[in-house]
């Protein structure tokens, strides 16, 4: 144990929901081996599980002390920093230290243990008796394989009483059980390489034998001088050459010219996907300004947070890229998070052409293997870059110089199960114990942020023009509710000035984007006569009507059934499909423009793994016509025939029951705007709304920021909510409607008069609720929710930590599942 030689004692943590640390006596022949940051595997209970070392420990009070069972890591897995990044993140959200380990480690890392079962010595020799008992017939069992599973040999045993018969023949001796780690799930991956012997140089030099060669076997002789210019080769590579050619090189081999060799590769998505070549910007005044202020943070070397306010197609990337140069001249490392990498091909394309191969991508559409190999590299410290959604936060880097936020606004950097942490705000922490820069970037910042830049916590850096000089697209705002009544028959949803532009744009040869933020086909289905509203048994939303399928689909627990042509209630006859998805838009839009090419991106058209990466670039290169699309088009493209941008409703955000449904809105018409006119021809945004005076659609059509977040700051001072205050919110989740409601008024009751009870809670704590969440019922489960509001967030922790410490004892009986969110982003 390196530095603590002498500790006799370890500090583990398990992958179970338990916040203690458990201590273990590391036995003599394991002293040299343990450190903090590898696995082992110890006892617990009466299985033997996989541990986390998470520190070292001259004395224990644990009376009943168990020993370490075995060390499983060469290397530690995580540094100290990263430690105590985990356990900022343990504390900071509630989570068991346990549970953020796992969360930062590469999945199917933990080793599982069995029992295995073998005869010994003695019981070896006791099988050549002839005996029927019962006992016997186990050892026979247990002897059949040179090892079998408890659980193998339970299920092939016939006879009675196994465990008591199994125990007598362990007393007997005759038996030995033991614990084993079974494999991981994820292996090293090996491939076959060719490679020269010295006998095939000295083959090669002599023109007598290669010129015979070439006559018996001209196959084994083009392969030889092949290799003799690679000396090695790998397999695949050399069958791709020379076509099938395993007996030249069988013959190769038995002559001793080549061998063959296994060499660990690592899985890359990345490899073989080719680059497009990009040319290297000179900076605009703008750019230079800002990047001094980053090159000076840089070579501090200490903590220097930054807010990048840039709008759309300022040249934001071009800063994240000049930034990452200078870290890496420093020798150091950059990790880029991004909201999902999986829609931003094109951005990963630019890293690619500026730092070639030294990048890593982390991010949920990976296979375990390619997770697993990404994460070694960079363990490895064979890459510089690592670009990831969320996750990557975790990245196992060693020397960080700087760590970017790409729209740092993107809600998808909220983890809303297990560990509830919210990626933008580990980047500031973990930039802060590394001692690194930080760039939060966005064309929309998030109210927090732009706060925090406001009150010095983050350095604002703008960019307030597109580069070039070219203008931001014009916004113009279309009243739905003169429109819905002046217009008649078909397609009322396009406004008349969107149908008009959109067919202007078919006609000059010029790309549109239609956005509307729901997909399928009819977002309500109803019962003509009665109004009976079809919605989903296990959650309470409406059942959204998909023509493809013909059926009736949840789209948040799967539910689907084929789409009814009578009303269950009223037994009528016309079921109504209202309202429009975007596999309706395309539809009608079709309909419209007959001829168009028209094309549609949304979870429904892009399944597989490159699912967005085709349809966008099919789009792309066709040159022409309209993509329709849910928010997967809003993200960062960078399309330069698009000249136009319809949202089709603004409304759809603007109603979420939610304190940030203004700013939501502000940002995805803002975001999806920014995609028009990035090319040659300025761009024009055509918004449809009922609600075209509010101010987050106001603020939007002039693309003001600075309005938008005085109006809205003005709005969360007034009612205290964030940033003015923080949230933390209490869920409780269950079977039973009546079970659940009880048990959060039990936590509700435990709160209030927590509150009561101390007079400083109650001075700075505000409880609402407990009540039911906007949406009660979820994948069949009943959901209530108590959100804790306040400042400072000392008082708000205290407060929450002594909830949380009164809680779990109540907390079985019920059958309720209860959990934590700490700076909820969804309260639905
Ligand atoms: P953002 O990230 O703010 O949307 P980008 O960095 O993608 O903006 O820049 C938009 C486009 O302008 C890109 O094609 C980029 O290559 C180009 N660009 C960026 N900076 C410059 C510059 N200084 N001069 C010329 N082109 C630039
Ligand atoms: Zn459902």
């Amino acid at each position: 144990m390196k530095g603590e030689e002498n500790a006799p004692f370890i500090e583990v943590v398990v992958n179970l929901p338990l916040t203690k640390l458990f201590h273990y006596r590391v036995p003599e022949h394991l002293k040299s081996s343990v450190e903090v940051g590898k696995r082992v595997l110890v006892p617990l209970g009466k299985r033997k599980v996989t541990g986390y070392v998470v520190g070292v420990a001259q004395k224990t009070e644990v009376s009943e002390i168990k020993d370490v069972l075995d060390v499983l890591d060469d290397q530690p897995l995580f540094t100290l920093k990263l430690l105590s990044f985990y356990k900022w993140v343990s504390d900071y959200y509630f989570s068991p230290l346990g549970w953020v380990v796992k969360t930062a480690l590469p999945g199917n890392l933990s080793m599982e243990s069995r029992q295995v079962i073998s005869p010994t010595e003695e019981g070896k020799r006791y099988l050549a008796l002839k005996d029927n008992s019962p006992a016997m017939k186990l050892l026979k069992e247990a002897s059949n394989r040179k090892e079998i599973t408890l659980r193998s040999l339970l299920k092939s045993y016939r006879g009675e009483g196994f465990y008591a018969v199994l125990n007598r023949l362990e007393k007997m001796g005759l038996i030995k059980r033991e614990f084993k780690q079974v494999r991981t799930l994820v292996k090293v991956k090996k491939e076959k390489w060719i490679k020269m012997d010295e006998e095939g140089y000295h083959f090669l030099q002599s023109p007598d034998h290669l010129s015979s060669l070439k006559k018996r076997a001209p196959k084994q002789a083009a392969l030889l001088s092949f290799l003799g210019e690679k000396e090695r080769v790998p397999l695949q590579g050399i069958k791709k050459e020379f076509g099938d050619c395993d007996r030249a090189i069988r013959g190769l081999e038995e002559k001793g010219l080549v061998a063959l060799e296994y060499r660990e590769v690592y899985r890359d998505p990345l490899r073989g996907e080719e680059v497009m070549s990009e040319d290297i910007p000179q900076l605009s005044l703008q750019q230079k300004k800002i990047m001094k202020k980053i090159k000076e943070g840089i070579a501090s070397e200490s903590y220097t947070p930054f807010l990048l306010y840039g709008v759309t197609g300022s040249g934001k990337t071009e800063i994240y890229l000049k930034s990452i140069e200078e870290v890496l001249k420093q020798g150091k490392e950059a990790l880029v998070l991004v909201p999902e990498i999986s829609l931003t091909p094109q951005l990963v394309n630019r890293f690619r052409a500026r730092f070639g191969d030294a990048i890593v991508l982390l991010h949920s559409r990976l296979s375990p293997g390619e997770r697993y190999d990404g994460w070694r590299r960079i363990r490895k410290g064979m890459v510089k870059i690592v670009i990831g959604a969320r996750s990557a936060i975790f990245a196992p880097f060693s020397r960080i110089g700087i760590i970017i936020v790409d729209e740092e606004h993107d809600t998808s950097y909220k983890q809303e199960e297990k560990l509830r942490y919210h990626a933008r705000d580990l980047a500031l922490v973990r930039a802060k114990i590394e001692g690194a820069v930080v760039i939060l970037g966005s064309a929309t910042p998030s109210l927090e942020s732009y706060y925090n830049s406001k009150i010095g916590k983050l350095t604002l850096l703008s960019l307030s023009e597109r580069v070039g000089g070219k203008p931001l697209p014009k916004v113009e705002v279309v009243d739905m509710r003169e429109e819905n009544s002046s217009q008649k028959g078909r397609n009322k949803e396009l406004s008349r000035r969107l149908k008009e532009a959109l067919s202007e744009r078919l006609n000059h040869g010029q790309q549109s984007l239609l956005f509307l933020n729901r997909r399928g086909f009819a977002p309500f289905v109803t019962c003509w006569e009665c109004g009976y509203v079809f919605g989903c048994p296990n959650c309470s939303v409406s059942l959204i009507h998909h023509q493809k399928g013909k059926n009736l689909k949840c789209h948040y627990c799967g539910y689907t059934i084929a789409t009814p042509d009578y009303c269950p209630q009223c037994g009528g006859m016309r079921v109504q499909l209202l309202g429009w998805g975007t596999e309706r838009l395309e539809e009608e839009v079709k309909e419209l423009f007959p001829g168009a090419q028209v094309a549609r991106m949304d979870r429904d058209t892009t399944g597989g793994k490159e699912g967005h990466k085709k349809v966008l670039k099919r789009f792309i290169d066709s040159k022409e016509g309209i993509l329709i699309g849910t928010q997967m088009i809003a993200k960062g493209h960078d399309i330069p025939r698009v000249t136009l941008v319809g949202v089709v409703s603004a409304d759809l955000s603007l109603n979420f029951p939610d304190f940030r449904s203004s700013e939501r809105t502000f940002q995805l018409i803002t975001q999806v705007a920014g995609r028009a006119g990035r090319g040659d021809i300025p761009g024009e945004v055509i918004v449809q709304t009922l609600h075209p005076y509010h101010y987050s659609i106001k603020a939007s059509q002039e693309q003001a920021f600075s309005q938008f977040y005085q109006e809205e700051i003005k709005f969360r001072k007034e009612l205290n909510y964030p940033p003015f205050s923080r949230l933390i919110n209490f869920k409780m989740e269950g079977n039973s409607k009546s079970k659940t409601a009880a048990f959060a008024q039990k936590v509700g009751t435990l709160a209030h008069t927590l509150c009561d009870k101390k007079s400083r809670y109650r001075r700075d704590i505000e409880i609402l609720g407990p009540s039911a969440s906007p949406w009660e019922k979820i994948k069949g489960k009943y959901r209530f929710q108590m959100l804790i509001k306040g400042s400072p967030l000392t008082s708000l922790r205290s407060f929450a930590s002594h909830l949380l410490n009164q809680v779990p004892i109540m907390l079985r009986e019920d059958g309720v599942k209860f959990y934590v969110d700490v700076d909820p982003v969804s309260l639905l």
